[in-house]
């Protein structure tokens, strides 16, 4: 769209859409940066809001952050009034990816670049960078921790002690969700090989990512369908040794609906755990993990997302284009949107110190308190 230059085209060098601002920092003084988050019933989103805002106003920016309930028509709103109001960049993790398009296309047409962060925008040609994480590793990730959970790998992916055959099932995100696609397709980049020479058994048949999506990585709705699946599928006294979820939320509803069964309570009980995978490190699964009972998280580091947010939205101000490491795998369905992708860390109980507390994550008393 050409909308990197635009900012400054219109305003001068290095100088915002005002023009005439002096220095570096009295351009940032004159800028607001729009930014806009899906929802605050996950506390990663929250964290993502508040790195985002804090380091952007560190910068001198002024920041307009909106959580818009994921509730789509109000995201759509939210970022129509930060353009009435003259927001000069945006910065959004959308809900639905394929509804923003009459919202890109305003900004496009009022000269503001838009930053896609984490969810990439899809169907529209106005995206003009992309911040994430490398969400096929994630997906890769998640699959090896369920095949070390389950005692088939070890960690340097070398052949664990168990052989199985195992029973497991298959969760998938929100399929108006981009990342939903590479979590799962890189999960299975892993996981199908063994369930095609018979270790893992999908004792459901469930395997297509349609069959196994979440409609907005809602928590009950997953234990929902892991009830529905133990109910049909696991009636005959066989047991589910195994769960890929793409993510913590999910998790625990998974987790909720196999204690219902008379699961665990623990990964080491008698009447085990399913070994349960995760995502994003939040406090409730951190917990649940340090006490055996979700086997593992994928731990992506929100503060160096909102970092390289803050990155190329004060490329954009200056008139220059983001520093990409990727140009070759974020397909839009319009174009290939220039990306900087960032590396996650999987998370078993034995990680928690050094991976989550280590690097003031967490602190250990948020890990151990009751709560
Ligand atoms: C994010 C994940 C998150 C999920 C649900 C995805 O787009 O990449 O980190 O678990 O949304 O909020």
């Amino acid at each position: 769209a050409g909308m990197a230059l635009t900012l400054a085209a219109c305003g001068g060098e290095g100088a915002g859409g005002s023009g005439g601002a002096g220095g570096e920092g009295a351009a940032a003084e004159d800028l607001t940066i729009g930014v806009s988050m899906p929802t605050q019933t996950s506390e990663r989103w929250i964290a993502d809001g508040n790195n985002v805002k804090e380091q952007l106003e560190a910068e001198g920016y002024t920041v307009d952050l909106q959580y818009a309930n994921d509730d789509i028509p109000t995201q759509s709103q939210q970022i129509d009034q930060m353009i009435t109001e003259g927001a000069d960049i945006l910065v959004v993790a959308a809900i639905d990816g394929t509804a923003l398009s009459g919202q890109l296309e305003n900004a496009a047409s009022n000269n503001i670049p838009v930053v896609s962060y984490d969810r990439l925008i899809r169907d529209s040609e106005n995206v003009d960078f992309y911040v994430t994480f490398d969400n096929f590793a994630v997906g890769q990730a998640q699959g090896n921790a369920l095949l070390q959970g389950l005692g088939l790998r070890n960690e340097d992916g070398s052949p664990g002690t168990a052989t199985g055959p195992f029973n497991i099932e298959l969760f998938a995100g929100s399929l108006d969700d981009n990342n939903a696609f590479f979590f799962f397709n890189g999960a299975m980049d892993v996981l199908q090989p063994l369930i095609d020479d018979g270790t893992l058994v999908v004792k459901s048949g469930q395997t297509s990512i349609e069959q196994a999506a979440i409609l907005r990585w809602q928590q009950e709705t997953a234990q929902r369908r892991m009830e529905d699946l133990l109910t049909s599928a696991y009636n005959d006294g066989s047991r589910v040794d195994g769960v890929l979820s793409p993510y913590d939320g999910l998790s625990r509803g998974i987790i909720t609906a196999l204690q219902n069964a008379g699961y665990g309570p623990t990964l080491d009980a008698a009447n085990p755990m399913a070994v349960v995978t995760g995502q994003d490190a939040e406090i409730a699964s951190v917990k649940l993990i340090n006490d055996g009972v979700q086997s593992s998280t994928i731990f992506k580091d929100t503060r160096l997302l909102a970092e390289q947010a803050v990155a190329a939205a004060s490329a954009f101000a200056e008139g220059n284009e983001p520093e990409a490491n990727d140009t070759e795998t974020y397909d839009n369905g319009v174009k290939v949107v220039p990306s900087y992708l960032l590396p996650v860390e999987t998370v078993f109980a034995d990680d928690i110190q050094s991976v989550l507390i280590d690097s003031g994550y967490w602190t250990a008393d948020e890990v151990a308190s009751g709560q």
